[in-house]
Order: structure tokens, then C-alpha cells, then sequence
């Protein structure tokens, strides 16, 4: 499906906050919010939006088809040729307005889905445009079944510090359960693979909570990553929330069990234990590292408001000199619409940060709150323009999240540097985080 540009052109309006722009126009709207910025760091985002299949938890890739997520031919190909002019068009606007890059960060999607060429092309694409000597972190995900250690020569050769795969469990009933592609010897041997290829960081989602996966199986995931000195586990509790999802249909009709919320918020804790005890520190609600030196920057990064942030594909988002800034459907992350995108990849829906919806902060900018150090208020005023204080006064859907929040125990402590939750009610009240 292909849309002229001058059909797809949208001004923004009181209900619509974003306009459909060029990149010379989003240099426009940008320019003073990013020279007023005092941190001019910048994390660069590269979605990928195909997988091997579509997992049946998965509320990430959406608003395209199946077939499109699993291409492996035509699709993929204009999809790359277009990534790489969207970077050739936005990279001097970054440069320009003179942000330094510090984290790259491939998500998705797998990106590994795609081949080491493409993976190379893109990555040097980027390289041609941006100077990308200040980078400290350097993240691809993958799948355990996609990743192949071509891959990781070809990325490792550019600078590739870490990598990321879903595992999600060890228990292949449960596995088969998600829908994944890949069994519990393809983990194993992708993180063989990393450690061939001199990775010494890298990171393992495990989920908890799905329906049917029991405490017990979740705890022997937890045991066997601990086990094999796992340097870094990102530990999810099931999200629930998309009521479309495969999972959430088969639990409703009785045709998987859910454990309750008590249930799956003990697993949580005694997995926990299991973690602390192995000496692995849960350094944001559910990250654990097993040294300092394995925390996950680019989440802290982005958790923490530590930088602006650009987002190159389909759909991938962004905060630029105070701006949101989305390709595809701009309501939220990974919402896209893959052939648009490959057929014009250049126009991006851009708008001011003080005109965003409140969804946009409490699904989104709120996750600092899984940080111990909360929000920190000179941090936000400078990401976002305007003070958090008069931000949480002028909104009532903002008083109203943290009246639940407090309804539900959170407990948030506040002096003159920002606002964060008890050391007794952060993990409790962010374990559950969209
Ligand atoms: S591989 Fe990841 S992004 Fe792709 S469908 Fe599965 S969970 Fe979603």
C-alpha cells in the first residue's frame, strides 16, 4: 500500500498533536528545543520489524501482517534500501544540531532476522553519516534460532559490545505454549555463540506469569540461567494488557490457566531471591546484572532521561529537541505499517512534548520510576522543555495515575532534585509496568 505524500500530510490539532513532516521540517520544529538542551547525548535506535514468527505474548510488532513479519525476500530488501535513506536524510540533521551518539541499539522485531549484509549495510550506513567514536554501548537483539555467528563476526567487527535474545524459558512445553520458534538447545547454543565470539555481556529475556507456566517451571529457567553465569537477565512478569494476544484469548476461554496476581508476584519475589543469593543485583524492577559492569546502559539510558534518543524504521520513535517524533501509527512503539514505510520512508510524525497525551508519559517517561533514582527534575526539564511540577498539576490524568499508584501501596518520596518509590514498594508497584 503506498500513499502520495501530499495524501498523507497531517497538520496537528487539539486531538491530534502531531504533524506528518519532512526532514527539513523536523529540523525546523526541533532546532531551538535541541539547542537549548544542556545534554546533547543521543541514543540511536534501529528497528527491524520481522521475526521468524509471531509469538503468541508478543504486544510489540503490531498493525501489520504476519506475512510480512516473517519475509525473508522482497519486502526485506526494500526494507533495508529505505532504512538506509532514512538514515542518509536524518543523520545531518542530528549532526548538525550537534547531539553526540553513546548507544546504538537494534531492536524489533529480531534484527538478526535479517542477514549479516544487510545488518553490515545499515550499521555502515549510520557509520558514513555519524562520527560514532563516543559510543559506549552497543546492543543488537536476536533470536536464538536467527543468530548465527556470522552475525556477530560482522557486528562485533563494528563495535558490538552486547547482545540480547529472548529466551523467555528453558521448558520446551512452554515455549511451544509462546509460540516461539526456537527450543531451549537453540538458547544454549546461542549463548555458546556469544561467548566464541568475545562477548562478554549479554542479556536473556525470561518472562514469568504466562498462562500455564507454572512457579516451579519459571524458577528452573531462573536456576539454569544463574547456572550458566548468565551476565545479565531481563526478568518480565507476562503483560496482560492487549486483549487481542493470543495468550490473553486462550486464558480467557479456559483453554490455558492463569496463576493469580499473588501467585505470579510470589514467583516474582522468590525468583529474586534466587538471583541475590547467586549475587546478581536487580539494579531497575526487573534487570539483573551479575556484575555492575553488565547493567544494560541503554535501558538507563532511556529509563533514566539521560539523553535524547532517534529512532530509524518502520516503527520506531523519538524525543528530539523536545519533540515526539514517530514513523508508522504514532500512537505507540513497534505500531507500523512496514510497506508504508519501505515505499516512503522520510516524512515523520513530529510534535511538541508538552502537547503529547498523558499515555505517553505513564506507559512511557514513568518507567523511570523502575529506577531507584526515580525522576530527577532538572533531567526531565531538560528532556521535555517544561517542569514536572507544573507538568503534574495542570493534568488530571496525572494526578489520577499516581492516586491509583498510591490506592494500590506505592509509596513515592520526593525532595528538591525529584520524585521516586520506597525501597518497600518500587519493585511491588513497576513489576507490573506496561
Ligand atoms: S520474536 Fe520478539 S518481537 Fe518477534 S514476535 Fe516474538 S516476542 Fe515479538
Amino acid at each position: 500500500v503506498t500513499t502520495a505524500p501530499s495524501d498523507r500530510v497531517q497538520r496537528g490539532s487539539a486531538n491530534n498533536p502531531f504533524t506528518l513532516a519532512s526532514p527539513e521540517r523536523v529540523f525546523e520544529l526541533v532546532a531551538s528545543g535541541a539547542r537549548a538542551r544542556s545534554n546533547k547525548n543521543l541514543l540511536v535506535y534501529i528497528h527491524v520489524p520481522f521475526c521468524t514468527s509471531k509469538c503468541h505474548f508478543c504486544d510489540w510488532v503490531v498493525g501489520y501482517a504476519t506475512a510480512d513479519l516473517v519475509d525473508r525476500g522482497e519486502l526485506q530488501s526494500r526494507y533495508v534500501e529505505s532504512l538506509c535513506a532514512q538514515i542518509a536524510a536524518y543523520a545531518p540533521v542530528l549532526r548538525d544540531l550537534g547531539y553526540t551518539v553513546t548507544n546504538i541499539y537494534w531492536g524489533g522485531g529480531t534484527p538478526t532476522r535479517l542477514s549479516p549484509q544487510y545488518m553490515a549495510r545499515i550499521f555502515d550506513t549510520l557509520a558514513e553519516h555519524l562520527d560514532l567514536t563516543g559510543v559506549v554501548e552497543h546492543t543488537a537483539e536476536c533470536s536464538p534460532e536467527t543468530v548465527t555467528r556470522e552475525h556477530l563476526d560482522v557486528l562485533v567487527a563494528r563495535k558490538l559490545n552486547r547482545v540480547s535474545t529472548g529466551a523467555q524459558s528453558f521448558d520446551p512445553a512452554i515455549l511451544r505454549k509462546m509460540g516461539r520458534a526456537h527450543g531451549p538447545e537453540q538458547i544454549r547454543s546461542a549463548m555458546q555463540s556469544f561467548r566464541d565470539a568475545g562477548l562478554q555481556n549479554f542479556n536473556i529475556d525470561l518472562i514469568t506469569g504466562f498462562p500455564d507456566q507454572s512457579n516451579e517451571t519459571s524458577l528452573a529457567s531462573v536456576r539454569e540461567a544463574i547456572d550458566a553465569e548468565v551476565p545479565h537477565v531481563s526478568f518480565y512478569m507476562f503483560r496482560d494488557f492487549a486483549e487481542d494476544l493470543v495468550a490473553i484469548k486462550q486464558a480467557k476461554t479456559g483453554t490455558r490457566s492463569q496463576s493469580s496476581k499473588t501467585e505470579r508476584a510470589a514467583t516474582y519475589f522468590a525468583a529474586k531471591a534466587l538471583f541475590e543469593a547467586a549475587g546478581y543485583e536487580e539494579y531497575i524492577v526487573g534487570y539483573f546484572a551479575r556484575e555492575p559492569r553488565f547493567r544494560f546502559d541503554s535501558e538507563d539510558y532511556y529509563f533514566s532521561l539521560r539523553g535524547d534518543y532517534f529512532g530509524f524504521g518502520a516503527g520506531a520513535g523519538g524525543v528530539l529537541g523536545r519533540h515526539a517524533l514517530k514513523s508508522g501509527v504514532p500512537s505507540r512503539y513497534g505500531n507500523s505499517n512496514v510497506r508504508e514505510f519501505a515505499a516512503e520512508p522520510l516524512p515523520l510524525y513530529a510534535g511538541a512534548m508538552d502537547r503529547m497525551p498523558d499515555v505517553l508519559y505513564t506507559d512511557g517517561y514513568f518507567k523511570a520510576f523502575a529506577t531507584k533514582t526515580g525522576i530527577n527534575f532538572d533531567r526531565w526539564y531538560d528532556q521535555f522543555g517544561f517542569s514536572f511540577h507544573r507538568f503534574r498539576d495542570e493534568r488530571p490524568g496525572i494526578a489520577r495515575w499516581f492516586a491509583e499508584r498510591i490506592l494500590q501501596g506505592a509509596e513515592f518520596v520526593e525532595d528538591s532534585e525529584g520524585i521516586k518509590l520506597t525501597p518497600d514498594t518500587w519493585i511491588e508497584t513497576m513489576m507490573w509496568r506496561r
